[in-house]
C-alpha cells in the first residue's frame, strides 16, 4: 500500500487557505528548505485512512484472545460518558466539583474492590503503576532506616514488566523458580527472603492463569522477613468482586483500567494504571489527593513524604471517567459476574481444546490458560508461530506467543467474559480445523496466513529499526 507521500501530486489540495494577514517571517527565521507535505485531495486522504482502518484487527472485528492482556469488548456508552463537555473542557486546576467527586468515588470503588485504603490515578499505564508502587516501597524502607533492603523477589511466573520495573527503581531482582504445579515454590521463597529483602512482586493469577493456592503463606513469609508485598493487578479481571489483594496480605497494587475497566487498549493508549495502597503507605503516594468536607471537594497536598509526581495532575482523567461509568453500570452484582464469566469462558474453550491440543498445566484455570506445542513441533515441525498465524485466516487474532518463558512453544489464550458460547465454539472449531490440516499437510502451515494483507513481517527489524518518517523529508 502506498503512503500519503507516495500518492502526493504537486498542486493537488483539498483546502483553500485564507490570505495571510499576519507579518511574514524574515528569511533568517524561516526553514532553509520548504517542508515537503503530501499534496492530496480529500478523496485520496479519506480512502487512504479507510483502507488502513480495514486492514487492522480489533475487538470490534472478531475474537481477540490475547493472553494476559484482557482484550475485551468495551461498551460504547462509556466513551460517550468520557466525551461529555463537563469532563473534556475542564482544566485540572479548576475545582470542578463533578470531576473531583467522580475521582473520589472511583477511588472509593476501586479501593473496595482491591481491599486498599487510598489510591492515586497519576500513573498512565500498568508498568508505570509498578514503578510508582515500588517507589512507595523504597520510600518506606528509606524513611524507616532499612538501608540494606534493596532486593525485590520476583517469581518466574510474573509478567515481564515486574523485573523490569524493579530494576528501573534501582532494586536488585531476585528471580525464584515456580514449583511444578505452577505456583510459587515456598521453600525457594523462604531461602530468598531475608534482611536484604525490600519486597515481593507477584502477578496473581499468574501468567499461567493460576491463582496461587499459597497466597497468604507467600505474603506472610515476605512480611516476616521484613519486606512488603506488591500485587500486579493487571489480571484482576479474573478475581474482581470475589477476592481482594488487600485481604491476601498485599500492601500495594496497581490496576490496569485499560484492561479490566473499560478502556480499549492496544495501539498505545491512553491508559491508566492507578496504584492503591494500605494506609501506612498513603503519605508516600504521588500527586495531591481529593478530600471532601461538607459536600465540597478540593485538592490537598499529601505532605513532604510523598514521592512527588509521576505524571501531570491526576493522570489520564477521562480513562477514569470510563472506569467509573463501567463500574456504576455493573454495580456490586455485575463486577463479580465479570470475573465468573471470564473464568467460565476460559475453562470452556480449554475443555473444548483439551485432548487434542496439549494444555501446559492441566486442571481448572482462571481467566486464561497456556497451550504447549512442544510435542507437536517435534512431530510435525509446526510451531506456535505457525498456528498463531493460521488463526488469522479464521478471523481470529493470534493469542500471545512464546510467553510465559517457562513453557516451550506457548500459546496463551484469554477469551474474556464478553465472548458468547457460539464464538468460543467457533474458535475451538478453527483450532480443530488447523489440527486436521497439520496432520494432513504440515508444510502448508509454514506460510500462513494465506488471506491477510501482511504475511510474516520481519518483527525484529521492525522493532529495532523502525522507519517513522518519510525518508524524502530528511
Ligand atoms: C499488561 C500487564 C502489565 C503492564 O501493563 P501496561 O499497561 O501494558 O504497562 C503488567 N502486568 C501484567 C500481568 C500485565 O498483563
Amino acid at each position: 500500500m502506498k503512503t500519503l507521500f507516495e500518492r502526493s501530486v504537486p498542486g493537488r489540495h483539498c483546502t483553500v487557505l485564507p490570505a495571510c494577514d499576519v507579518p511574514v517571517l524574515k528569511p533568517s527565521e524561516t526553514r532553509e528548505k520548504a517542508l515537503r507535505l503530501p499534496e492530496l485531495s480529500e478523496t485520496d486522504i479519506s480512502r487512504h485512512y479507510t483502507s488502513l482502518a480495514k486492514q487492522t484487527f480489533g475487538v470490534n472485528d472478531g475474537f481477540y484472545p490475547l493472553g494476559s492482556c484482557t482484550m475485551k469488548y468495551n461498551p460504547k456508552v462509556n466513551e460517550k460518558a468520557a466525551q461529555l463537555e463537563g469532563f473534556t473542557d475542564v482544566h485540572p486546576l479548576q475545582d470542578a466539583q463533578g470531576s473531583l467527586e467522580l475521582l473520589k468515588t472511583a477511588e472509593k470503588y476501586l479501593c473496595e474492590i482491591t481491599g486498599m485504603d487510598e489510591m492515586t490515578f497519576q500513573p498512565a499505564a500498568g508498568a508505570h503503576g509498578e514503578l510508582t508502587g515500588l517507589m512507595l516501597i523504597k520510600r518506606y524502607h528509606e524513611l524507616n532506616g532499612h538501608t540494606l533492603r534493596n532486593k525485590i523477589i520476583v517469581p518466574d511466573s510474573a509478567h515481564g514488566t515486574n523485573p523490569a520495573s524493579s530494576a528501573m527503581c534501582g532494586f536488585t531482582v531476585v528471580n525464584i523458580p515456580s514449583a511444578p504445579d505452577g505456583c510459587v515454590d515456598l521453600e525457594k521463597l523462604r531461602e530468598a527472603a531475608g534482611e536484604d529483602t525490600a519486597g515481593l512482586m507477584l502477578t496473581n493469577p499468574n501468567t499461567l492463569g493460576i491463582f496461587d493456592k499459597n497466597i497468604k503463606a507467600i505474603t506472610d513469609i515476605v512480611h516476616e522477613a521484613g519486606g512488603l508485598c506488591y500485587y500486579d493487578g493487571a489480571n484482576l479481571n479474573a478475581v474482581m468482586g470475589i477476592a481482594r489483594p488487600g485481604d491476601m496480605g498485599f500492601d500495594c497494587v496497581h490496576l490496569n483500567l485499560h484492561k479490566s475497566f473499560s478502556t480499549p487498549h492496544g495501539g498505545g493508549g491512553p491508559g491508566s494504571g492507578p496504584v492503591g495502597c494500605k494506609s501506612f503507605l498513603a503519605d508516600y503516594l504521588p500527586g495531591e489527593k481529593v478530600v471532601e468536607e461538607n459536600g465540597v471537594y478540593r485538592w490537598q497536598s499529601r505532605g513532604e513524604n510523598s514521592i512527588g509526581c509521576v505524571r501531570g495532575f491526576h493522570g489520564n482523567f477521562l480513562v477514569v471517567v470510563k472506569a467509573f461509568a463501567y463500574l456504576t453500570t455493573l454495580g456490586k452484582q455485575g463486577v463479580p459476574e465479570v470475573a465468573k464469566n471470564a473464568v467460565l469462558n476460559a475453562n470452556y474453550i480449554k475443555h473444548l481444546l483439551e485432548g487434542t491440543w496439549q494444555v501446559a498445566r492441566p486442571g481448572i484455570c482462571m481467566h486464561e490458560f497456556v497451550l504447549t506445542l512442544e510435542e507437536l513441533k517435534k512431530e510435525t515441525g509446526v510451531s506456535a508461530m505457525d498456528v498463531a498465524k493460521a488463526l488469522q485466516d479464521y478471523g481470529i487474532h493470534p493469542p500471545t506467543m512464546y510467553f510465559p518463558l517457562n513453557v516451550h512453544e506457548a500459546l496463551m489464550i484469554e477469551p474474556t467474559e464478553t465472548e458468547s458460547k457460539e464464538t468460543l465454539e467457533e474458535a475451538a472449531a478453527a483450532f480443530m480445523d488447523i489440527w486436521k490440516t497439520i496432520q494432513e499437510n504440515p508444510e502448508s502451515l509454514h506460510d500462513t496466513p494465506h488471506h491477510s494483507y501482511i504475511k510474516r513481517p520481519d518483527e525484529v527489524t521492525a522493532a529495532r529499526h523502525p522507519v517513522l518518517r518519510d525518508p524524502l523529508n530528511d
